[in-house]
């Protein structure tokens, strides 16, 4: 609720603003948000400007797809000229509450950039060469469609793949891809957030973290790229509140990050040492017995873990305590302080903020930490494991599993989950993998386990932000490996290069689609929505077919995806069409009106209702409001009570305290009822892990220090060798999609190698010179920056620059720089930039105004792949040498030796366990792990 001021009263009061604003229920988020419109004008407002004449405009809703994050955005239309004036928050968002990060409102030059792709384009010349033409879409659709059928016809289900970048669109593809009866979803996972995922889910059962920021006394960051990049905005907003209201902010991050900066403790570890912190606070905090012993009596499996590790004692909280205590030991203050080069007595003044904080403990794991080494799912699990033993898990101003804060709508119509597996997405080498093993593609396809009919890339660039882009390269141009490629993209991108047909996806304000994140202790939906049809479709007009409301041809993917279903099964005797026809008028194409209409109608708790208070349809509500906040209790789920018939009469373990009916368990008993628990083997928190022991991970069973592949013991700072911190970057721009914004290329262009005056001293190294970074299959050129925000004998390179084009081909000229690449005679090949950015001419007048000529170095590109056996992650901090350069050396040089690329990868290999059919029933992979593509109990068995 917005408070009034009694400024704004009285200018309320002499007419200054209008007495009363009329707002839907609930009212607008945040405070200070009076200088919007009231919302009953939202669709008619006078916007008075001194220097032009009064402008009729209208502000519409949608949802920001610059991040994961999805911000509520508004769009200022103006409602004669039919073009969006600007793009601000939108107050009755929950998550972001009206605010955004400049990222949101950047969507206007993506939107308006002279260089986007408006058209659908079909490769003319060979693939990689970057020439193309216009196509139409029916050309396109037949095209694409026809390559499928014949996938299909010819039993080769497994060759049809659809990759993912920037997900966010809740389930609406994999149940296009469960109609067609495929295993073909590829995440971005593994590159991402598969370490966080499994350390979480391991102990939870659930596999990511809701941190209560806003109601927290402790905020507790184990790195802050989360805070300072991905999840910026609707986290950063209620940290900053928290600390305003007392909070105490701890980051562990060898990078004085923003966040970092802003920390009332800021512990500068070792890259892989974070463990090792925690563990040995956690032993404190038990020794001095300033733990939850309520919550772990309850709720943290002791039974199974003295069962397995001690089944001579009887077990008792107390003795849990003892035993997991004496298996820290290894971990006290000192040791743990020395590991990872802490000032003596850090730890204890970490032990002493979590102590301080009580049960109010946010706190969170997800990139650098977790996603740069060898086992760092095992710092995400101690972080996890201290939530537990705090009392800090699932209460208010704590942690709680994203499960609960986060909403999944049903579509009109389900398709069962398929029989089939794709061993090219799910190689048997990572049984225990969170999820696809997308980053390994190109070697898997090299290994022969198998090849790709139709390849669709969805804002998705590989080649640009995974590691050993050489190799995406190499396979994406061989035509007997990727048979037709399909990118769908809203912007010119390194991966699309290698397209067959680059197809025009809408920006925020072009597209529809609901979206649901963990922001905070709620659930909500938000709906994305293409601007100008849903202001047709307020104002009752024909509102059919997104492409006539977009720049261009433009299109979005919902409508694509029903049509190419319809395409592929026309006569629907392939069971695909029944589940793109609509709910509404049997036999039809489904419209996308229809298929949200269906879902807000039948699938949101709460909408119908809250929308008939506001006289409206849900669809009209989610049209004019753009979100929903469901209703519903936020905190300890876990307690809630298991609903029973009558006839169910649950069978209790007199040792576990597991309630099953008919053989299945339905909860546990706790507390004097039978409640819904975790979703763990044993229903509760679980330091002990029976499922790694099972599969081949014993060593792992209990909660460690893994020892990074970049811990210290690897390192030799006196001799060159570096740990290199690639997985932050700066909080104005996001991978790829960011660089076709003016604006954001102008706050930022450049990504220079941050270095320690220490360690720039001890190699003569200046600032600003140029240094050369090498990796174990080739090197990079960059700046220095010689800067005490990163602890000495650690480097750091941020990952949002460094792009480029071919000389003459196609992309965006703000940020990217045109290269050539040359074979060298040792037989690695070498990317030379040519030409950083430069003015050019457009129908923009600001393109012949750009200043800066940098655009950053594509430092992945010689990264080797370097896979987490548990996780599955691409562990990406890298053992480096750093050297000034050499005379041959030129800023942005990038050279890598394919052989060497694929050594890597082999080596790395040997450290998996396989899954088999002689081993764990003949399963591929825990059945109790997700899986983002459900499939049928049946697919998990090995049919060889
Ligand atoms: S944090 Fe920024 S980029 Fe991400 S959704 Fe919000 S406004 Fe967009």
């Amino acid at each position: 609720m917005s408070k009034i001021s009694w400024i704004e009263k009285l200018a309320g009061l002499v007419g200054l603003v209008p007495r009363e604003r009329k707002w839907p229920d609930p009212d607008p988020y945040g405070e200070g948000l009076l200088s919007y419109p009231p919302f009953e004008k939202w669709l008619e407002v006078e916007e008075l400007d001194s220097k032009r004449k009064p402008r009729r405009l209208a502000m519409v809703p949608t949802t920001c797809f610059n991040c994961e994050a999805a911000c509520g955005l508004l769009a200022a239309v103006d409602k004669d000229s039919r073009e969006i004036l600007r793009l601000e928050g939108n107050p009755l968002h929950p998550g972001s509450r009206g605010k955004n990060c400049a990222k949101g409102p950047a969507t206007l030059n993506q939107v308006q950039d002279p260089e986007r792709i408006l058209q659908p384009m079909r490769r003319v010349g060979p693939r990689g060469e970057g020439k193309f033409e216009p196509v139409s879409w029916e050309t396109a659709l037949n095209q694409i469609a026809n390559s499928i059928q014949d996938c299909f016809k010819e039993d080769r289900h497994d060759e049809v793949m659809y990759h993912v970048g920037r997900p966010g669109h809740e389930g609406s593809v994999e149940r296009v891809l469960q109609a067609w009866g495929i295993d073909g979803h590829n995440s971005h996972t593994t590159v991402c957030s598969a370490s966080a995922r499994a350390g979480y889910q391991f102990t939870w059962g659930y596999d990511r973290p809701a941190p209560d920021h806003a109601n927290a006394q402790l905020i507790l960051l184990l790195s802050a790229h989360l805070e300072s990049g991905h999840y910026f905005n609707p986290h950063a907003q209620r940290i900053i509140e928290a600390k305003h209201s007392g909070a105490r902010i701890v980051v562990l991050d060898p990078r004085l990050s923003n966040t970092a900066s802003r920390a009332d403790l800021w512990l500068p570890t070792k890259p892989g040492t974070e463990g090792a912190v925690i563990l040995a606070a956690l032993k404190i905090l038990i020794e001095e017995d300033r733990i939850d012993r309520k919550f772990i009596s309850e709720w943290v499996d002791w039974r199974g873990y003295l069962k397995e590790l001690h089944p001579e004692d009887v077990p008792t909280v107390d003795l849990f305590l003892q035993r997991f205590s004496e298996h820290l030991s290894e971990w006290t203050p000192a040791e743990a302080e020395s590991y990872a080069g802490l000032e003596s007595g850090s730890i204890e003044k970490l032990a002493a903020e979590i102590a301080r904080a009580g049960s109010r403990i946010a706190a969170h794991c997800w990139r650098s930490a977790a996603s740069g080494n060898l086992g760092g799912w095992q710092i995400a699990r101690s972080l996890a494991i201290l939530n537990a033993f705090t009392g800090s898990l699932g209460v208010e101003g704590g942690t709680s599993p994203a499960g609960w804060n986060k909403f999944k709508p049903d579509f009109f119509s389900m398709p069962d989950p398929g029989k089939r597996w794709n061993e090219l997405i799910w190689p048997r080498q990572f049984p225990t993998s969170f999820y696809e093993m997308s980053h390994l593609l190109p070697h898997l396809v090299e290994d022969g386990i198998g090849k790709i009919g139709v390849y669709f890339t969805r804002v998705f660039n590989p080649v640009w932000t995974y590691p050993d882009g050489m190799s995406w390269m190499r396979m994406l141009e061989d035509e007997e490996k990727v048979g037709l490629h399909v990118a769908l993209t809203p912007t010119w991108n390194e991966t699309a290069y290698y397209a067959d047909l680059v197809l025009p996806m809408g920006h925020s304000t072009e597209r529809h689609d609901v979206q649901s994140l963990e922001t905070h202790s709620a659930r909500w939906l938000s709906f994305r929505q293409p601007i100008f049809r849903a202001l047709a479709r307020l104002e009752g007009k024909p509102s059919d077919d997104t492409r006539g409301f977009n720049p261009g041809e433009v299109w979005e993917e919902d409508e694509f995806w029903i049509e190419l279903s319809w395409r592929i099964d026309p006569d629907g005797s392939l069971g695909i069409r029944k589940h793109f026809e609509s709910p509404y008028r049997p036999g039809e194409k489904v419209t996308v009106e229809e298929q949200y209409q269906h879902m807000f109608e039948n699938s949101v708790p709460g909408l119908p209702e809250k929308a008939a208070e506001n006289q409206m349809t849900p669809m009209e509500y989610m049209t004019r409001v753009g979100a929903h906040e469901l209703p519903g209790e936020a905190y300890e789920l876990h307690r809630q009570e298991v609903d029973l018939t009558e006839n169910q009469i649950p069978e209790i373990d007199p040792q576990t305290g597991l309630a099953s009916v008919d053989g299945k368990v339905i909860g546990v008993a706790v507390d004097g009822a039978i409640r819904k628990g975790f979703p763990t083997p044993s229903r509760r928190i679980e330091i002990y892990s029976g499922l790694l022991e099972e599969w081949g991970f014993s060593e792992e069973a209990l909660p460690g220090v893994s020892r990074s592949h970049v811990g210290p013991e690897n390192l030799d700072p006196e001799n060159g060798i570096y740990v290199l911190v690639p997985t932050f970057r700066l909080p104005t721009m996001i991978h790829s999609r960011s660089a076709n914004s003016k604006h954001l290329m102008e706050i930022s262009h450049a990504n220079p190698v941050w270095i320690h005056p220490e360690d720039a001293e001890r190699h003569d190294i200046l600032d600003g010179a140029l240094v050369r970074v090498e990796t174990e299959i080739g090197h990079f050129v960059n700046r220095a920056r010689i800067t005490d925000g990163i602890r000495s004998g650690v480097i750091a390179c941020s990952h949002h620059m460094g792009r480029w084009r071919k000389e003459d081909g196609p992309g965006s000229r703000w940020s990217s720089a045109t290269v050539n690449f040359e074979e060298l005679s040792d037989g690695s090949t070498r990317m030379r930039r040519l030409q950083g950015s430069e003015p050019f001419k457009s129908e923009d007048p600001d393109s012949e105004r750009t200043w800066w000529d940098e655009s950053g170095v594509h430092q992945n590109l010689a990264f080797p792949v370097q896979t987490d056996p548990v996780s599955g992650m691409h562990c990406w901090h890298q053992k480096v040498r750093l050297v000034k350069a050499a005379d041959e050396d030129q800023y942005g040089d990038v050279v890598v030796h394919p052989e060497k690329a694929r050594a890597a990868h082999q080596n790395w290999l040997k450290l998996a366990r396989p899954a088999g059919p002689d081993r764990n029933g003949g399963l591929r992979r825990p059945r109790e792990l997700p899986r983002p593509l459900g499939r049928d109990p049946e697919a998990y068995h090995f049919k060889d």
